[in-house]
């Protein structure tokens, strides 16, 4: 295209809220056959409350939100904003733990006050053969709800179900993907229930769960490999790797630093429909092109 017509680009493109950071990803963004996205921020809203809390141990709703929340209150994740908010909501005061980690993917762990808590996935529970109420857990999930344990001192405490809002702008950019003939498929950590439920609500065409965050780099790099020309979208810190592997990585604007600093463009409305803008901007400024 003659390069005028690609300055312009780039100007429209900034009106719209398309900050192209690579030129030459924007320009093959044309040929795109499919787009993995990560759930949650870039799907749902990534503003979690708590739904249901479900108590295993003889504690109260309190008594777990307490030891619960102390630790979450050292997170950053939209879960742990969700259970802090709610528990904020019902006057809990946290304490402060005497020792924390992270465990990447999976959740948290500290000591307070003595007791070993952790809060974590239901794949932690599994691999640690750790028994749970399935039936209520699968019930929870099937609503598309996430769900996590609350374990103190190494037994089940709680399970906690969170909700978050599947966007409505993700209908419209998948059914829009769907008419160009572009594959949309969902790339998340969250259990394999939760993520069937969002693939249907938007009518994903797949669906990778429970993916672990050094692991969706590899997702990305394994649809490459089956000749597919791959968009990466993602705000958090664990979708960096995956973007910077595609061939188009695209950034919420609302996410963290380290994704924006990754993606080819950051998306300043946090809008998935912009994915959709960047393969139309990109098809019509290089039309002309091979
Ligand atoms: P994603 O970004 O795809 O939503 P993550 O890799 O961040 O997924 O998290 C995967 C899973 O690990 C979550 O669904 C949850 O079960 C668990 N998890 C992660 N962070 C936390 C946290 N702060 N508190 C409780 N569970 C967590
Ligand atoms: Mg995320």
């Amino acid at each position: 295209a003659a390069p005028l017509v690609v300055a312009r680009s780039t100007a429209l493109a900034a009106k719209k809220g398309l900050l192209i950071r690579n030129r030459a990803s924007f320009e093959d963004a044309r040929k795109l056959q499919s787009v993995v996205f990560d759930k949650t921020g870039t799907l749902t809203e990534g503003r979690f409350g708590i739904t249901d809390i479900e108590l295993e141990k003889g504690l109260t709703e309190e008594e777990v939100l307490v030891l619960a929340g102390s630790i979450e209150a050292q997170s950053e994740h939209p879960i742990a904003r969700g259970i802090i908010e709610d528990a904020k909501q019902r006057n809990i005061s946290f304490k402060s733990p005497e020792s924390f980690e992270s465990l990447t993917g999976k959740g948290l762990q500290g000591k307070v006050e003595g007791k070993d808590v952790k809060v974590v996935s239901p794949g932690f529970i599994q691999e640690q053969g750790l028994s749970y109420p399935k039936e209520r857990f699968e019930e929870l999930s099937q609503q598309g709800k996430t769900v996590v344990f609350v374990l103190i001192d190494q037994e089940l405490a709680g399970m906690v179900a969170l909700a978050d809002k599947i966007r409505e702008s993700a209908k419209s950019a998948i059914s829009e993907l769907n008419s160009m003939e572009v594959q949309s498929m969902i790339l998340t950590g969250d259990n394999q229930q939760v993520a069937n439920w969002v693939a249907n609500q938007l009518g994903l065409d797949d669906v990778f769960a429970e993916v672990l965050p050094h692991e969706k780099a590899d997702k990305i790099k394994e649809i490459k490999q089956k000749g597919l020309k791959v968009a990466m979208t993602g705000d958090g810190v664990n979708d960096a790797p995956a973007l910077a592997n595609a061939d188009l990585g695209v950034a919420i604007g609302a996410g963290t630093d380290v994704a924006m600093e990754t993606a080819d463009v950051v998306l300043v409305k946090s809008d998935p429909n912009d994915v959709v803008s960047i393969i139309s901007l990109s098809k019509a400024t290089y039309r002309k092109m091979i």
